[in-house]
């Protein structure tokens, strides 16, 4: 957790929901009424829980199809480098604070780096893309191979939670799960002809 520091007389404080409690001047009040940087703080703190969140989804949904073991490990680890490289293509997206995001990640888990991401998505291509591309312009074999009945597990939907959140905190994007989940469903149908 970031230390978070009360405007009124510098001491750290205590978070609470949307507020926050001085324990040493009695201060308290909204997250708004924080200072920039300390907003700023806790924005940056949010995103990287949502980034963590999202890859435990990822892990979590491909070990609940597949079992526990280092393959689907491994599988899991490099769906979640296809949705940071997906995200982070569009050069307008490799910005100072997603770079930061990124390199905080790998900091804390090292099964790859930050240069190496940023390298993957400078090169235009997703990594990984030919299993994991999830777009209306291309599906990769991981999801095309999918069996009929797997497209409704509930296993897929904690994976694309994970993939949605991985990918959205980089691009800002809402409602991506449903976009995502909207072309499986497409290629569910396909799949029944
Ligand atoms: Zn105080």
């Amino acid at each position: 957790m970031a230390t978070i520091y009360c405007p009124n007389c510098g001491s750290p404080v205590m978070l609470r929901g949307d507020g926050w409690e001085c324990g040493w001047c009695g201060d308290f009040g909204d997250i708004s009424s924080l200072s920039r940087p300390e907003r700023e703080k806790l924005r940056a703190e949010l995103a990287a829980e949502v980034l963590e969140q999202g890859v435990v989804s990822i892990v979590e949904g491909v070990q609940a199809r597949y079992g526990e073991s280092d393959e689907t490990l491994t599988l899991s680890c490099k769906l979640a480098l296809y949705g940071m490289t997906e995200a982070l293509i569009p050069e307008e997206r490799q910005t100072p604070r997603n770079l930061h995001l990124l390199k905080a990640f790998f900091e804390r888990h090292t099964f790859c780096t930050a240069a190496e991401v940023l390298g993957a998505a400078q090169s235009g291509e997703a990594a990984f893309g030919d299993m994991f591309s999830l777009t209306g312009e291309r599906l990769g074999s991981f999801w095309a191979e999918l069996p009929p009945e797997d497209l409704r597990g509930g296993w897929l939907d904690t994976v694309v939670d994970g993939l949605s959140a991985v990918e959205g905190v980089f691009t800002g994007e809402e409602g991506l799960k449903q976009r995502l989940l909207a072309i499986l469903e497409d290629t569910r149908r396909r799949g029944h002809k």
